[in-house]
């Protein structure tokens, strides 16, 4: 059961980490409470799956900010594709911009075909966690 708890927790520092890029006034959105649709985002970075192009958007409605990130869907400004751009995150070590497979294709993900690697210094995200999770206990 042990390995279970580990994940779970895994998953949640990922959660914070990403929304963390969104900005602190989103906390309001996930605490509940009266400021929940007076929500203002600094931007999120998406990337979309179809021309490439990469983009930061800053007018997301608490609708779409109101689901898993995994799942959220927004249409790209470039190539004018419907729900094309998915959400890219940060590298923990470089800080370049990339999608998770986790996002693109969490099939593969789950299946353990595909990795959540930083194209730019190659830092594997799950490890990273792993790592920095371990060295604080
Ligand atoms: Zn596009
Ligand atoms: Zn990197």
């Amino acid at each position: 059961m042990r390995g279970v708890a580990d994940r779970t927790l895994i998953v949640a520092l990922l959660v914070v980490v990403i929304l963390g890029g969104i900005g602190l006034s989103t906390y309001s959105l996930l605490a509940g409470g009266e400021d929940r649709y007076a929500v203002h985002t600094e931007g999120m970075h998406f990337a979309c799956g179809k021309c490439k192009h990469a983009f930061v958007k800053d007018d997301l409605t608490v609708r779409q900010l109101d689901v898993n990130p995994a799942v959220l869907r927004v249409d790209c400004p470039a190539c004018r594709a419907k729900g094309s751009a998915i959400p890219s995150v940060k590298c923990m070590k470089c800080g370049a911009y990339f999608v998770l497979a986790s996002y693109a294709d969490p099939a593969a993900k789950r299946a353990g075909r595909a990795r959540d690697v930083c194209p730019k210094c190659g830092t594997d995200r799950d490890e990273w966690f792993r790592e920095h999770f371990r060295r604080k206990r």
